[in-house]
Protein backbone atom coordinates (compact mmCIF):
# COMPACT_ATOMS: atom_id res chain seq x y z
CA UNK A 1 0.00 0.00 0.00
CA UNK A 2 1.02 3.44 -1.21
CA UNK A 3 2.58 6.09 1.78
CA UNK A 4 -0.21 8.30 3.47
CA UNK A 5 0.04 11.80 2.03
CA UNK A 6 -0.54 15.27 2.70
CA UNK A 7 -3.58 16.20 3.60
CA UNK A 8 -4.43 18.04 0.65
CA UNK A 9 -3.42 15.65 -1.75
CA UNK A 10 -0.77 17.14 -3.74
CA UNK A 11 2.12 15.24 -1.61
CA UNK A 12 0.76 12.07 -2.79
CA UNK A 13 1.69 13.11 -6.78
CA UNK A 14 4.55 15.49 -6.12
CA UNK A 15 6.59 13.81 -3.47
CA UNK A 16 5.74 9.98 -1.73
CA UNK A 17 5.04 8.63 -4.95
CA UNK A 18 7.70 10.26 -6.75
CA UNK A 19 5.25 9.78 -10.00
CA UNK A 20 5.99 10.94 -13.41
CA UNK A 21 3.39 12.75 -15.44
CA UNK A 22 2.02 9.52 -17.07
CA UNK A 23 1.74 8.16 -13.80
CA UNK A 24 -0.49 11.49 -12.56
CA UNK A 25 -2.40 11.19 -16.17
CA UNK A 26 -3.02 7.02 -15.30
CA UNK A 27 -4.29 8.03 -12.10
CA UNK A 28 -6.36 10.82 -13.52
CA UNK A 29 -7.95 8.04 -15.48
CA UNK A 30 -8.70 5.86 -12.98
CA UNK A 31 -10.35 8.99 -10.83
CA UNK A 32 -12.32 8.94 -13.93
CA UNK A 33 -13.68 5.81 -14.33
CA UNK A 34 -13.98 5.33 -10.44
CA UNK A 35 -17.80 6.37 -10.50
CA UNK A 36 -18.60 4.42 -13.10
CA UNK A 37 -17.15 1.33 -12.11
CA UNK A 38 -18.79 1.72 -8.80
CA UNK A 39 -15.76 1.85 -6.76
CA UNK A 40 -16.13 4.76 -4.17
CA UNK A 41 -17.41 3.75 -1.24
CA UNK A 42 -18.12 5.53 2.49
CA UNK A 43 -16.99 4.72 5.47
CA UNK A 44 -19.17 6.36 8.58
CA UNK A 45 -17.01 7.87 11.78
CA UNK A 46 -19.52 7.98 15.25
CA UNK A 47 -20.12 11.46 17.01
CA UNK A 48 -20.61 11.59 20.38
CA UNK A 49 -22.27 13.88 23.06
CA UNK A 50 -20.31 15.11 25.74
CA UNK A 51 -20.64 14.10 28.38
CA UNK A 52 -23.57 12.32 27.99
CA UNK A 53 -22.14 9.55 25.32
CA UNK A 54 -25.41 9.49 23.28
CA UNK A 55 -24.85 8.82 19.55
CA UNK A 56 -25.54 12.14 17.58
CA UNK A 57 -25.19 10.38 13.98
CA UNK A 58 -21.93 10.14 11.91
CA UNK A 59 -19.60 11.94 9.35
CA UNK A 60 -18.97 10.29 5.85
CA UNK A 61 -15.62 9.47 5.29
CA UNK A 62 -14.96 8.82 1.30
CA UNK A 63 -12.83 5.94 0.22
CA UNK A 64 -12.28 4.68 -3.01
CA UNK A 65 -11.69 1.02 -3.98
CA UNK A 66 -8.70 1.22 -6.60
CA UNK A 67 -8.68 -2.11 -8.49
CA UNK A 68 -5.02 -2.24 -7.70
CA UNK A 69 -3.91 0.24 -5.56
CA UNK A 70 -7.11 -0.91 -2.67
CA UNK A 71 -8.87 0.74 -0.23
CA UNK A 72 -7.01 4.91 -1.06
CA UNK A 73 -8.29 7.38 1.72
CA UNK A 74 -8.92 11.03 0.41
CA UNK A 75 -6.17 12.64 0.99
CA UNK A 76 -4.75 11.01 -1.39
CA UNK A 77 -6.83 11.86 -4.23
CA UNK A 78 -9.29 14.70 -3.11
CA UNK A 79 -6.57 16.96 -4.49
CA UNK A 80 -6.55 15.65 -8.08
CA UNK A 81 -10.42 15.89 -7.64
CA UNK A 82 -10.45 19.11 -7.06
CA UNK A 83 -8.05 20.59 -9.25
CA UNK A 84 -9.38 18.30 -12.31
CA UNK A 85 -13.23 19.42 -11.35
CA UNK A 86 -13.63 16.17 -10.89
CA UNK A 87 -15.00 16.56 -7.20
CA UNK A 88 -18.30 17.89 -8.30
CA UNK A 89 -19.82 15.00 -9.82
CA UNK A 90 -17.78 12.73 -6.83
CA UNK A 91 -18.96 14.99 -4.30
CA UNK A 92 -22.68 14.59 -5.81
CA UNK A 93 -22.54 10.90 -5.09
CA UNK A 94 -21.35 11.16 -1.54
CA UNK A 95 -24.40 13.33 -0.69
CA UNK A 96 -26.73 10.85 -2.07
CA UNK A 97 -25.36 8.00 -0.86
CA UNK A 98 -24.61 9.55 2.80
CA UNK A 99 -28.67 10.65 2.16
CA UNK A 100 -29.51 7.34 1.40
CA UNK A 101 -28.00 5.34 4.34
CA UNK A 102 -28.91 8.30 6.66
CA UNK A 103 -32.98 7.33 5.77
CA UNK A 104 -32.35 3.93 6.31
CA UNK A 105 -31.37 4.30 9.73
CA UNK A 106 -33.95 7.45 9.93
CA UNK A 107 -36.62 4.47 9.24
CA UNK A 108 -35.04 2.36 11.61
CA UNK A 109 -35.73 4.55 14.27
CA UNK A 110 -32.51 6.59 14.47
CA UNK A 111 -34.48 9.76 13.70
CA UNK A 112 -32.58 11.71 15.84
CA UNK A 113 -29.41 11.30 14.46
CA UNK A 114 -27.54 13.71 11.83
CA UNK A 115 -25.30 12.51 8.93
CA UNK A 116 -22.28 15.14 8.22
CA UNK A 117 -21.01 15.48 4.66
CA UNK A 118 -17.79 17.43 3.60
CA UNK A 119 -18.12 20.05 0.83
CA UNK A 120 -14.71 20.55 -1.01
CA UNK A 121 -14.10 23.91 -1.89
CA UNK A 122 -15.35 23.57 -5.35
CA UNK A 123 -18.25 21.94 -4.75
CA UNK A 124 -19.01 25.21 -2.22
CA UNK A 125 -18.57 27.30 -4.82
CA UNK A 126 -20.78 25.81 -7.73
CA UNK A 127 -23.86 27.38 -8.51
CA UNK A 128 -26.08 24.08 -8.21
CA UNK A 129 -24.91 23.10 -4.53
CA UNK A 130 -28.24 24.60 -2.74
CA UNK A 131 -30.47 22.74 -5.98
CA UNK A 132 -28.41 19.92 -5.37
CA UNK A 133 -28.90 19.90 -2.24
CA UNK A 134 -33.06 20.34 -1.71
CA UNK A 135 -33.33 17.30 -4.51
CA UNK A 136 -31.32 15.20 -3.07
CA UNK A 137 -33.32 15.75 0.12
CA UNK A 138 -36.68 15.00 -1.34
CA UNK A 139 -35.77 12.52 -3.19
CA UNK A 140 -34.58 10.55 -0.73
CA UNK A 141 -37.71 11.93 1.76
CA UNK A 142 -35.26 13.05 4.34
CA UNK A 143 -35.74 15.84 6.43
CA UNK A 144 -33.13 18.79 6.70
CA UNK A 145 -32.57 18.32 9.90
CA UNK A 146 -30.59 15.34 9.45
CA UNK A 147 -28.48 16.52 7.22
CA UNK A 148 -25.01 18.93 8.30
CA UNK A 149 -22.47 20.33 5.50
CA UNK A 150 -19.15 20.39 6.62
CA UNK A 151 -16.97 23.31 5.17
CA UNK A 152 -13.46 23.99 6.14
CA UNK A 153 -12.54 27.49 7.79
CA UNK A 154 -10.12 28.28 4.77
CA UNK A 155 -13.39 27.27 2.59
CA UNK A 156 -15.80 29.60 4.41
CA UNK A 157 -13.29 32.36 4.51
CA UNK A 158 -12.68 32.17 0.89
CA UNK A 159 -14.66 35.01 -0.73
CA UNK A 160 -16.15 35.82 2.54
CA UNK A 161 -19.05 37.69 1.36
CA UNK A 162 -20.34 34.69 -1.61
CA UNK A 163 -19.58 32.29 0.99
CA UNK A 164 -21.85 33.88 3.72
CA UNK A 165 -24.37 34.14 1.07
CA UNK A 166 -24.18 30.18 0.38
CA UNK A 167 -24.03 29.56 4.02
CA UNK A 168 -27.28 31.33 4.51
CA UNK A 169 -29.22 29.34 1.61
CA UNK A 170 -28.04 26.04 3.02
CA UNK A 171 -28.94 27.41 6.81
CA UNK A 172 -32.48 28.40 5.25
CA UNK A 173 -33.05 24.79 4.01
CA UNK A 174 -33.01 23.71 7.49
CA UNK A 175 -29.84 21.95 7.17
CA UNK A 176 -26.87 22.50 9.99
CA UNK A 177 -23.58 23.93 8.82
CA UNK A 178 -20.16 22.78 10.63
CA UNK A 179 -16.77 25.25 10.12
CA UNK A 180 -14.37 21.97 9.34
CA UNK A 181 -10.39 22.12 10.47
CA UNK A 182 -11.34 25.26 12.90
CA UNK A 183 -8.22 27.10 13.75
CA UNK A 184 -6.56 26.43 11.06
CA UNK A 185 -8.33 29.35 8.86
CA UNK A 186 -7.96 33.11 9.52
CA UNK A 187 -11.80 33.97 10.67
CA UNK A 188 -11.95 37.28 12.07
CA UNK A 189 -14.28 37.73 15.01
CA UNK A 190 -16.89 39.76 12.96
CA UNK A 191 -16.80 37.34 10.30
CA UNK A 192 -17.95 34.54 12.19
CA UNK A 193 -20.22 37.00 14.34
CA UNK A 194 -22.09 36.63 11.11
CA UNK A 195 -21.66 33.42 9.98
CA UNK A 196 -25.13 31.26 9.71
CA UNK A 197 -23.17 27.91 11.22
CA UNK A 198 -23.62 25.82 14.26
CA UNK A 199 -21.05 23.84 15.10
CA UNK A 200 -17.60 24.52 15.19
CA UNK A 201 -14.97 21.75 14.85
CA UNK A 202 -11.94 21.98 15.99
CA UNK A 203 -9.12 21.04 14.07
CA UNK A 204 -7.25 17.28 14.92
CA UNK A 205 -3.99 19.19 15.29
CA UNK A 206 -4.91 21.06 18.17
CA UNK A 207 -6.12 17.94 20.15
CA UNK A 208 -3.13 15.98 19.18
CA UNK A 209 -0.42 17.91 20.96
CA UNK A 210 -2.83 18.73 23.62
CA UNK A 211 -1.13 18.57 27.16
CA UNK A 212 -2.17 20.06 30.65
CA UNK A 213 -0.99 23.83 30.63
CA UNK A 214 -0.25 24.14 27.21
CA UNK A 215 -1.18 26.78 24.24
CA UNK A 216 -3.40 23.65 22.77
CA UNK A 217 -5.16 23.40 25.80
CA UNK A 218 -5.39 27.28 26.15
CA UNK A 219 -6.62 27.48 22.79
CA UNK A 220 -9.38 24.77 23.03
CA UNK A 221 -10.58 26.43 25.99
CA UNK A 222 -10.80 29.73 23.83
CA UNK A 223 -12.43 28.23 21.20
CA UNK A 224 -14.90 26.41 23.42
CA UNK A 225 -15.85 30.08 25.16
CA UNK A 226 -16.15 31.57 22.11
CA UNK A 227 -18.51 29.16 20.79
CA UNK A 228 -20.79 29.66 23.82
CA UNK A 229 -20.56 33.46 23.29
CA UNK A 230 -21.69 33.04 19.55
CA UNK A 231 -24.34 30.37 20.58
CA UNK A 232 -22.22 27.38 18.29
CA UNK A 233 -22.00 23.84 18.88
CA UNK A 234 -17.83 22.89 19.60
CA UNK A 235 -16.92 19.68 18.61
CA UNK A 236 -13.37 18.05 18.89
CA UNK A 237 -12.35 15.64 16.03
CA UNK A 238 -9.51 13.19 16.66
CA UNK A 239 -9.91 12.44 20.18
CA UNK A 240 -7.43 9.47 20.66
CA UNK A 241 -6.76 9.48 24.41
CA UNK A 242 -8.73 9.02 27.51
CA UNK A 243 -6.99 12.21 28.84
CA UNK A 244 -7.49 14.31 25.54
CA UNK A 245 -11.39 13.17 26.29
CA UNK A 246 -11.08 13.97 30.13
CA UNK A 247 -9.93 17.50 29.01
CA UNK A 248 -12.17 18.13 26.20
CA UNK A 249 -15.43 17.20 28.50
CA UNK A 250 -14.23 18.98 31.31
CA UNK A 251 -13.95 22.18 29.45
CA UNK A 252 -17.28 22.08 27.97
CA UNK A 253 -16.98 20.87 24.73
CA UNK A 254 -20.25 19.65 23.49
CA UNK A 255 -19.63 16.71 20.91
CA UNK A 256 -16.32 14.27 20.71
CA UNK A 257 -15.04 12.43 17.26
CA UNK A 258 -11.95 10.04 17.50
CA UNK A 259 -10.19 6.68 17.49
CA UNK A 260 -10.90 6.69 20.92
CA UNK A 261 -14.92 5.99 20.83
CA UNK A 262 -14.47 4.74 17.01
CA UNK A 263 -13.10 5.18 13.95
CA UNK A 264 -14.58 5.50 10.23
CA UNK A 265 -16.25 2.30 9.63
CA UNK A 266 -18.95 0.36 7.16
CA UNK A 267 -22.30 0.75 7.69
CA UNK A 268 -23.12 -2.43 9.22
CA UNK A 269 -20.09 -1.82 11.75
CA UNK A 270 -21.35 1.45 12.43
CA UNK A 271 -25.09 0.12 13.38
CA UNK A 272 -23.42 -2.87 15.17
CA UNK A 273 -21.13 -0.89 17.23
CA UNK A 274 -23.65 2.07 18.35
CA UNK A 275 -26.25 -0.28 19.33
CA UNK A 276 -23.92 -1.99 21.60
CA UNK A 277 -23.07 1.23 23.56
CA UNK A 278 -27.14 1.65 23.90
CA UNK A 279 -26.83 5.49 23.66
CA UNK A 280 -24.68 4.77 27.28
CA UNK A 281 -21.84 6.35 28.32
CA UNK A 282 -18.53 6.84 26.09
CA UNK A 283 -16.64 4.28 25.59
CA UNK A 284 -13.88 2.64 22.83
CA UNK A 285 -15.76 0.78 20.48
P1 LIG B 1 -12.00 15.84 7.97
O1 LIG B 1 -13.34 16.17 7.41
O2 LIG B 1 -11.40 16.80 8.91
O3 LIG B 1 -12.17 14.40 8.58
C1 LIG B 1 -11.47 13.95 9.70
C2 LIG B 1 -10.34 13.02 9.31
O4 LIG B 1 -9.65 12.63 10.50
C3 LIG B 1 -10.78 11.73 8.65
O5 LIG B 1 -9.73 11.31 7.76
C4 LIG B 1 -10.85 10.77 9.83
O6 LIG B 1 -10.74 9.42 9.46
C5 LIG B 1 -9.67 11.22 10.62
N1 LIG B 1 -9.79 10.92 12.04
C6 LIG B 1 -10.92 10.81 12.78
N2 LIG B 1 -10.64 10.54 14.06
C7 LIG B 1 -9.29 10.47 14.15
C8 LIG B 1 -8.38 10.22 15.23
O7 LIG B 1 -8.75 9.99 16.37
N3 LIG B 1 -7.06 10.25 14.92
C9 LIG B 1 -6.60 10.48 13.67
N4 LIG B 1 -5.28 10.46 13.45
N5 LIG B 1 -7.43 10.72 12.62
C10 LIG B 1 -8.75 10.72 12.87
P2 LIG B 1 -10.04 10.81 6.29
O8 LIG B 1 -11.25 9.93 6.29
O9 LIG B 1 -8.76 10.28 5.74
O10 LIG B 1 -10.42 12.16 5.56
C11 LIG B 1 -9.49 13.18 5.41
C12 LIG B 1 -10.11 14.42 4.86
O11 LIG B 1 -10.58 14.21 3.54
C13 LIG B 1 -11.31 14.91 5.64
O12 LIG B 1 -10.92 15.63 6.76
C14 LIG B 1 -12.01 15.76 4.60
O13 LIG B 1 -11.42 17.03 4.56
C15 LIG B 1 -11.68 15.02 3.32
N6 LIG B 1 -12.84 14.21 2.91
C16 LIG B 1 -13.26 13.02 3.36
N7 LIG B 1 -14.39 12.61 2.74
C17 LIG B 1 -14.69 13.61 1.87
C18 LIG B 1 -15.76 13.81 0.92
O14 LIG B 1 -16.68 13.02 0.78
N8 LIG B 1 -15.72 14.96 0.19
C19 LIG B 1 -14.74 15.90 0.35
N9 LIG B 1 -14.78 16.99 -0.40
N10 LIG B 1 -13.75 15.74 1.22
C20 LIG B 1 -13.72 14.62 1.98
MG1 LIG C 1 -15.06 16.77 8.21
MG1 LIG D 1 -11.69 18.20 10.27
MG1 LIG E 1 -9.89 17.94 8.09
Amino acid sequence: HTKRAGRNGYHFFEASMNVNAHNQLQWLQDLRMALERKEFLLHYQPKFNSPSGQVLGAEALLRWQHPTHGLVGPDEFIGLAERSGLIVPIGEWVLNEACRQMKVWFDMGHEDWTIAVNLSALQFAHADLIDLVKDTLSRHGLPARCLTLEVTESTAMHDAENSLKTLQKISDLGVDISIDDFGTGYSSLLYLKRLPANELKIDRGFIRDLADGNDDAAIISAIVALGRTLNLRIVAEGVETTKQQDFLTSVGCDALQGYLMGRPMTPEKFLEATSNLQNSVVQPL
